[in-house]
This record gives C-alpha cells, sequence and structure tokens, in this order.
C-alpha cells in the first residue's frame, strides 16, 4: 500500500461510501493490539489465546491471510464486523499515532479497481464517528503509554519483578493474576492495564500519567 501525500486533520471535508467490494481486504497487512485481540475475542465467542493462536501471526502480530491473500475473516463480507481492527475503520485512510501523543491522519491510494466512492460532503472526524474509530483509538493511546513504560523499564535496569504479564493475551494475563475476571472488554482492559502497571511500577519504570499531545480524559488515566 503505498501513502499519498495528504494529510488529513479532522475537520477536513471528507466523505466514503463502502460498495463492499472487498478489494482492501486482500494483500494488507492488518496489525492487531491487545484491544483488538480483545474486541475479536469477543466477536467469535472465543479467548484473546484462541484467537492469538489461530488467527495471528505472533511474528507481525498480523491477521492471516488466505491462499490469495485474502485476509482471513473476509467471507464474500468481513465476518468479523463488529470487532474489526482499527485499519480497518479508518480504511480507507490511515492513522499515524505518535509516540508523543500526536497523530496523523493520511489517505492511502486505492485499490485501482475499488468500489468505494468518495466525496466532501462530511469531514474527516464525522467519517470516523461513523466507523466508532473511538474506543480504539483510546486504548491504543493506553497501550502505548505500557509499551513507553516498558522501554524505560528495560533501560533503568532497575528492580527485576520477573516476568511481566502477558501483554497481547489479556485473558491470558488476567487468569495468571487470579481473582474474578470483570464482564466485558472495556473492564478486562482496565485490569489488564492495572496488571501491567503494577508490574511496570515494581519494575521502577517512571509513570506516564497522559502523552503529552493527549488529553488525560481521551486517553484514559494510566494510575
Ligand atoms: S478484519 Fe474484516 S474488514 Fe478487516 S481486512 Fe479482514 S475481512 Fe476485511
Amino acid at each position: 500500500m503505498h501513502l499519498l501525500p495528504v494529510v488529513h486533520d479532522r475537520e477536513t471535508a471528507f466523505a466514503y461510501d463502502c460498495h463492499g467490494c472487498g478489494r482492501c481486504c486482500r494483500h494488507k497487512a492488518i496489525r492487531v493490539s491487545p484491544y483488538e485481540v480483545a474486541r475479536l475475542a469477543e466477536v467469535l465467542g472465543t479467548t484473546t489465546s484462541d484467537v492469538l493462536g489461530r488467527w495471528v501471526d505472533l511474528d507481525t502480530n498480523t491477521l492471516h491471510q488466505r491462499d490469495g491473500g485474502w485476509c482471513v475473516f473476509y467471507d464474500g463480507g468481513c465476518s468479523v464486523h463488529p470487532g474489526r481492527p482499527l485499519a480497518c475503520r479508518f480504511y480507507p485512510l490511515g492513522w499515524n499515532a505518535k509516540t508523543d501523543g500526536t497523530e496523523a491522519i493520511l489517505q492511502l491510494s486505492p485499490h485501482p479497481e475499488s468500489g468505494g466512492v468518495y466525496g466532501t460532503d462530511g469531514t474527516v472526524g464525522a467519517y470516523l464517528t461513523s466507523q466508532e474509530t473511538a474506543p480504539y483509538e483510546r486504548a491504543s493511546w493506553r497501550y502505548s503509554v505500557v509499551l513507553q513504560r516498558l522501554r524505560a523499564a528495560l533501560d533503568a535496569d532497575g528492580p527485576d519483578p520477573g516476568e511481566p504479564p502477558p501483554i497481547f493475551d489479556l485473558d491470558a494475563a488476567l487468569a495468571e493474576a487470579g481473582g474474578p475476571i470483570p464482564d466485558g472488554v472495556e473492564a478486562r482492559v482496565d485490569r489488564h492495564l492495572a496488571l501491567l502497571h503494577e508490574w511496570l511500577d515494581a519494575a521502577g519504570a517512571p509513570r506516564i500519567e497522559a502523552l503529552p499531545g493527549q488529553d488525560k480524559e481521551k486517553q484514559g488515566a494510566t494510575a
């Protein structure tokens, strides 16, 4: 996929009408985060361990592709549509969330035979609202803070609290920790992040209350 030199902000005039041709579901590396794995598990009625074991390339954290390059979840349409990953929700836009908390929204080059129709009678922000990207974006920022703290812990050579909780396998992390497992993805993510931050505290990683470009409310408290 090539990026066109088009950078949007959320107020940019934009609209996109997907006609379901499916061409955007082929030959794409769809990378998934812990949150996206949990959302897929919810839609598929299984655990994050099962999703990771059956449908994710663990070397690249991308969804498997079937013969012909089709996404493993493409079946004449997206079979996991309510839990589809963030990249699929942003398409035909791309999201570059930077480590300083700022973002760039890029327009991706469409498949030459794409059936999608572009317009200007909306905004980028309205399009993303229609795709329900907000909880995915928020989770992405929150796990980004964990990864930054993890890097800091590794660099700091501080106390050794043992192995961290599994980062990508949320259900395994909660099972290892014991105690009641909360209902719902958002509550389980809150618990998972709390476990990760407890471990990072024990490892002596400095706290990051919010990424500089993100307000704490939108990002979600790390404490
Ligand atoms: S998860 Fe769904 S929308 Fe995303 S590439 Fe796969 S089939 Fe297409």
